[in-house]
């Protein structure tokens, strides 16, 4: 079907008001569920296949994130739906006040290959519970991924409601052409700002959760044993291609070898270097980005890993050390799995220099000085963060995701998803027995003595 029809059939359908029923949006919820339940051997393949990602952390770190969206939506959208009385004042006495959540519409959600699953599904399953229609658009770069998920959801919902439409520049280009109440956007800053532009034609409103350098901080008085168990974690989970990874480390100097040590230890123990992490690491995307990476690796600056194979797209658990802030690495977001390590003596020092960079999404402060960790996170501006862990945050959702500045515009996950996409109808209701006359013409001191008294 051409995009222009369904965008069509999708406004028809949204008419109908067939998605303000919160039973309807929750059976529907439930029915994705199910059906992702029961086609997981068939996702597990395809993600597989597209980057070698294995079965347990595409459960961890997509489905069982998806699984979770949808339980909090089929429990709380009810309750996020209802109108709320909120109180009036005397001035407009004796009316109520009160507000209507409403859904947007047709809804745009475009998203990243990096966690393929729960970047598209996440954010459309947020649009349903909110009561829209959805056209997604995944990434283009994990084809099969994509083409799954295409499947699964035009052999169980009509296009007139939930609709995937596969394709890379060119069908988002013309996505884009249309007209849509709401664009949610998971990528690059670059391509963000194409979003952004696109959207300003209509007037659309856009969530945009981007990308960007997130520093983690490691002080002297860190546990280092239990950082570097997180770190290391947090950012070689996925190869490093996740959006909220430690993309470098600021060390405190005293600590630095210690912690490089730590962290060598825990990659050790965590992927099997002599056997067969060849076979089981997750594979760098396509070999545009393998080439991008492999320009980063100074050899002179190696710590530890640093092994590359073209034809594999494989690049081992790599930490830099002796780096500072002029090397090239430290110029663009990385996305890949390599670990810079910066050392410093002056913390206020190392922070005008985090300043001086574009808002990250993320920031991870490691340490137990409470004075520390309250100037930091009063001095810097970031998407959002943790304290002595690392990505984390993200499974909270309870806590709005987003980033500011160049990392994004608005949140998401849980009931900030909910508002993102919801419009907040405010209504003042009157009665007709009684009218305050004093707003009224013919003026008169009095009145204008009664209206400072009610405002002031
Ligand atoms: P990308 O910007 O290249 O692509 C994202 C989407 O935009 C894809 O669906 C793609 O088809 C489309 N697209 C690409 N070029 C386009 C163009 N010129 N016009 C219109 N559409 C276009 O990003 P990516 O490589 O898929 O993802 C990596 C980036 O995304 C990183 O910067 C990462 O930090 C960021 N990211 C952010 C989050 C977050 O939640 N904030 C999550 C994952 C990834």
């Amino acid at each position: 079907m051409e995009i222009k029809e369904i965008v069509k059939e999708q406004q028809a359908f949204f008419n109908s008001n067939k998605t303000k029923d919160v039973s309807f949006r929750v059976e529907q919820l439930k029915k994705l569920k199910q059906i992702l339940k029961e086609n997981e051997p068939i996702l597990f393949k395809a993600i597989y296949d597209d980057f070698g990602k294995s079965e347990f952390e595409t459960y961890v770190s997509e489905l069982a994130l998806v699984y979770h969206e949808i339980n909090n939506f089929i429990k709380n959208c009810s309750k996020w739906s209802k109108i709320k009385r909120v109180s009036t004042g005397l001035a407009n006495f004796p009316a109520k006040s009160y507000i209507i959540p409403e859904p947007l519409g047709v809804t745009l959600v475009i998203g990243a290959w990096n966690y393929p699953y729960q970047l598209s599904l996440n954010p459309a399953i947020t649009a349903l519970a909110a009561g829209n229609t959805v056209v997604l658009k995944p990434s283009e770069l994990p084809a099969k991924t994509s083409a799954v998920m295409a499947k699964i959801i035009s052999d169980n919902f009509p296009s007139n409601y939930f609709c995937v439409v596969e394709g890379g520049v060119k069908e988002t280009t013309e996505l884009l052409e249309h007209r849509f109440d709401k664009i949610f956007f998971t990528g690059s800053t670059p391509v963000g700002k194409i979003i952004y532009q696109a959207a300003a034609k209509n007037l659309t409103p856009v969530t945009l959760e981007l990308g960007g350098k997130s520093p983690t901080f490691v002080l002297a008085d860190a546990d280092i044993k239990m950082t570097a168990k997180r770190i290391v974690w947090a950012k070689f989970l996925n190869a490093g291609q996740t959006c909220v990874a430690p993309d470098y480390i600021l060390v405190e100097k005293s600590i630095e070898i210690r912690f490089l040590e730590a962290l060598k230890l825990e990659l050790e123990q965590s992927f099997n270097f002599k056997n067969d992490i060849e076979q089981n690491y997750v594979r760098i995307i396509n070999a545009k980005n393998f080439d991008r990476l492999s320009k980063l690796i100074d050899n002179e600056k190696v710590f530890v890993g640093g092994t590359l194979n073209a034809e594999t797209r494989f690049i081992s658990p790599t930490i830099l050390h002796l780096i500072s802030f002029d090397d090239e690495i430290m110029k663009d977001e990385i996305f890949g799995p390599i670990l810079p390590v910066i050392s410093f003596t002056n913390l206020n020092e190392v922070v005008q220099k985090v300043k001086e960079k574009p808002k990250p999404l993320s920031c991870y402060i490691y340490s137990k000085n409470k004075k520390v960790v309250t100037k930091l996170l009063k001095e810097l501006s970031f998407g959002g963060g943790a304290i002595n862990d690392s990505v984390m945050h993200l499974s909270n959702s309870n806590l709005p995701f987003g980033g500011v500045g160049l990392s994004g515009i608005g949140n998401y996950h849980g009931k900030a998803g909910f508002d993102s996409f919801t419009h907040f109808k405010s209504i003042l209701e009157k009665p007709f027995w009684f009218e305050a006359n004093f707003k009224y013409a013919p003026y008169s001191s009095l009145k204008l003595k009664i209206i400072k008294f009610l405002f002031e």
